[in-house]
């Protein structure tokens, strides 16, 4: 794989001018497109960001056939490097996406090259604020125009990159959840572990009626039972219960979170019991109203670790009860940025520097 570079002329980040970047409000100069034509994907280039031209019957955009991955690129607070936080991991999760969707995988080494080759170009976009990165959003979607149901035979793979805030501020309250009993997001069988766009759609009508009621983000629950908690949002969710933190298992219908599995890590170093392990609505109500419940927490690289307030399920308030002392999910998202930001010593090999 070649990698040409056609820079822009003009960089356009003088527009973010030191404003808060929010999520997704602002775009770095850069995008790198590649295309599959038939057998192999074909060299990659680097151009100045802006629009795809799309044939209209395309079929990743009637049938879905897109998938797509998240992850961030890290200034060093303390050097001049950007890391790159275990990007071999979305490698892996993007090709295991392509393949649930017929979608020609692109090969680990080279979509770590050409996120590398990406930062290089527009490395002045990386912000200099801890906590705060450049978004790295792979996609690869469907592009032949065709009405029938099938895979396509053309594909484009895109990079662009976004320099943002945390998703939720360190300093925003905990989050409300609203544990979703009506609608769901993924049942067995189907592709609630890939992380493809049509999973995101979904969520969109309970999301906003959520939001209209008071809540920051929603609870997923099965879809055959209604009874056991799998996602909240775009996160994992993690429930402190007594001495021991629990997270429902990668049963088909969750994403295989990078944070996730990182934050598992963590705690088994930390000594801390784990399971990984169904848990229901009435496990976690009981544990509340005996003051069990101590912690909960969403983990992601959009939102990094995210605590949780309360859940309101049908009538009833789910709410946790805090110890003494700093929270699990504060130790967990400063040990994250501070490995992110290569401030502390990384004895899994999580971070790969960039230049
Ligand atoms: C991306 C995503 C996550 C978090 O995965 P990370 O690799 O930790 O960013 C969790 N749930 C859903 C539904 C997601 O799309």
């Amino acid at each position: 794989m070649q990698i040409q570079v056609i820079p822009r002329d003009h960089s356009g980040l003088s527009a973010l001018n030191g404003q808060d970047p929010g999520f997704g409000n602002f775009f770095s100069d850069h995008m790198l497109v590649r295309e599959w034509s038939g057998n192999a994907w074909g060299d990659a280039r680097i151009v100045a960001r802006g629009p795809l031209e799309v044939e209209p019957s395309a079929l990743g955009i009637h049938y879905g056939q897109s998938v797509f991955e998240g992850l961030k690129a890290y200034q060093g607070t303390q050097d001049d490097a950007i890391r790159l936080f275990r990007p071999d991991q979305n490698a892996a999760r993007l090709e295991a996406s392509c393949l649930r969707l017929c979608i020609p995988p692109v090969r680990t080494d080279e979509f770590i090259e050409c996120i590398r080759e990406l930062i290089l170009v527009d490395a002045a976009w990386v912000p200099k604020r801890r906590g705060h990165a450049l978004y790295i959003r792979p996609l690869v979607f469907a592009t032949e125009g065709h009405l029938a149901v099938r895979p396509s035979s053309r594909y484009q793979f895109v990079i662009t990159t976004a320099p943002v805030a945390p998703y939720f501020s360190a300093n925003s309250r905990a989050l409300r959840l609203k544990a979703e009993a009506r609608f769901t997001r993924a049942a067995i069988g189907g592709t609630g572990s890939a992380k493809t766009s049509g999973n995101y759609a979904a969520t969109l009508r309970p999301m906003v009626a959520a939001a209209a009621e008071g809540f920051d983000q929603i609870l997923w629950l099965d879809a055959r039972d209604h009874a056991f908690a799998e996602e909240a949002g775009q996160m994992n969710i993690f429930f402190r219960i007594g001495d021991e933190v629990v997270t429902p298992e990668l049963s088909g219908t969750i994403l295989p979170g990078v944070t996730r599995d990182s934050v598992l890590t963590l705690l088994d170093v930390w000594g801390i019991a784990t399971a990984t392990r169904r848990v229901s609505m009435s496990e976690l109500a009981q544990a509340s109203r005996s003051g069990e419940l101590v912690e909960i927490f969403g983990a992601g690289t959009a939102a990094v670790v995210a605590p949780v307030a309360s859940i309101r399920h049908l009538d009833e308030e789910i709410s946790t009860t805090p110890v003494e002392g700093p929270s699990l999910a504060e130790r967990l998202r400063e040990t994250l940025l501070g490995i992110q930001h290569g401030e502390i010593e990384d004895p899994y090999n999580w971070v790969c520097s960039v230049s």
